[in-house]
């Protein structure tokens, strides 16, 4: 159920493997999140949203309007107990166990899309790395301390230190942007010419991909979903996967299970640049102003934003000239004036910013992929392969730290 980055990926992953394979979706295909997002795959940004400090970032953003991170306040039912979960993942060994959790996904698949290129799958891809910038020494020292005890992250940078450095690896960079640190195995994947090539090759696999078709229910016999119900169509199944983003938690309530997985709204926008040298040479994010900005092949595609708790994704014209003004000031010579519309999408969130991969409790043929946040177009293919094991019966090693059983653990 879902045909976001998410569901496809899984889609692929068991036609490949012979399953008879039908998916699911409310809208179009990769209409969601999995659209306009950063377009960045990364092995280094293992780090949850809930981190230690991120409670005083997000409170001063309710009452300033800024911010890395803020939230939303509404009282649908589960959410403050949502937010009081995601309060106790910002402590620090939380954070450890999070982090060390995203890195087992990074390193479950050394290279899942150059595998679907190597597939024959035809999508935009980029090997830039990325580059996380910093205008202040104080604020670049933190920002490498929050690698300590994560040394096989750490193994993933290269530390610039100082301008020259900097601008070494990205000529086009605001001089003002005076240290960094780079992850050269960083790669860039446009969303939808990924999404567009996996939705070929499911076709041309015999997928059945059925679109507009919102899941209303289940039919179940026991500890079994025997069978998917959209509206008046009813599609037997041997087993089910929910990876319907934000919605899981709806689909999981018709199930009787409590999935821990709220919106974090995030927006981009994508600018033309007609000439090739005149393009951002990597990825960046940068620690002052929280941009995200992607070279992509007609331009750059910025984007910002983590708003937990929102319900309809916008970018409101003031936040849209925020952004473009950030994006002015980390590359002042480059020609920013062809700009598309904004774009904005809601991730799915976990309770502890960790993705949510496995078995729904109580159901021995019914498993649930989501809460992948800032990440879930780097973690699509380890999530179709922890899926596509669990499907054939072999729990993968340390799949416990995306299970939905953790939740169970910390509410008993
Ligand atoms: C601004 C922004 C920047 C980002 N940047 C990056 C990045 O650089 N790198 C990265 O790795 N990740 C990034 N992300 C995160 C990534 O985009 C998300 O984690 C990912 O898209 C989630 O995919 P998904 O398939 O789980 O969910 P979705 O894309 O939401 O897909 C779920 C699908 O389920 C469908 N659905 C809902 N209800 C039902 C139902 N009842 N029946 C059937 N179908 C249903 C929906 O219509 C939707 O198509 C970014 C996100 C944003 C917003």
């Amino acid at each position: 159920m879902g045909a976001g980055v998410i569901g496809l990926a899984a889609a692929y992953e068991l036609m490949k493997a012979g399953h008879d394979v039908t998916v699911l979706e409310a809208d179009g295909y990769g209409k969601g999140p999995s659209h306009g997002n950063a377009a960045l795959v990364t092995s280094v940004l293992s780090f949850p949203v809930p981190a230690p400090g991120t409670i005083p970032v997000a409170a001063k953003a309710v009452l300033t309007g800024t911010g890395a991170v803020s939230v939303r306040p509404h009282v649908q039912p589960g959410y403050l107990s949502f937010l009081l979960r995601m309060a106790l993942a910002t402590r620090k060994s939380e954070f450890v166990k999070g982090t060390l959790a995203q890195d087992i996904m990074t390193r479950m698949v050394s290279d899942g899309y150059g595998e679907y290129l190597a597939d024959g799958l035809k999508f935009e891809m980029h090997e830039q790395g990325s580059l996380h910038t910093f205008t202040h020494r104080e604020a670049f020292e933190a920002g490498l301390a929050v690698f300590d005890g994560f040394d096989r992250l750490r193994d993933r940078i290269r530390v610039l230190d100082g301008p020259e450095a900097v601008h070494r690896v990205d000529p086009t960079l605001s001089p003002d942007i005076l240290y960094g640190y780079y992850a050269p195995d960083d790669v860039q994947v446009e969303p939808a010419s990924l999404m567009k090539a996996l939705v070929g090759a499911l076709v041309d696999g015999g997928v059945n991909l059925v679109e507009h078709s919102p899941v209303t229910g289940f039919r179940r016999s026991g500890d079994r979903v025997v069978s998917v119900i959209c509206d008046k169509t009813e599609f037997p199944a041997d087993h089910v996967v929910l990876a319907a983003g934000v919605a899981t938690r709806e689909l999981g309530k018709k199930l009787g299970v409590s999935v821990p997985v709220y919106s974090g709204g995030g927006y981009s926008v994508d600018v033309n640049i007609n000439r090739a040298e005149l393009r951002p040479r990597t990825s960046i994010i940068t620690d002052d102003t929280h941009i995200a900005v992607t070279p992509l092949a007609w331009g750059l595609r910025v984007s910002s934003g983590m708003i937990i708790g929102q319900t309809h994704p916008k970018i409101p014209q003031s936040v849209f000239n925020g952004l473009m003004n950030d994006l002015r000031q980390a590359y002042p010579h480059v020609p920013l004036d062809d700009v598309e519309p904004g774009w904005a999408g809601l991730r799915p969130m976990s309770a502890d910013g960790v993705p949510i991969v496995g078995h729904l409790p109580g159901y021995v043929n019914t498993f649930v992929a989501t809460g992948h946040a800032m990440l879930g177009l780097t973690y699509a293919p380890p999530t179709a392969r922890v899926l596509h094991a669990l499907i054939d019966g072999v729990a993968p090693a340390d799949y416990g730290a995306f299970s939905m059983r953790r939740f169970q653990r910390a509410a008993a």
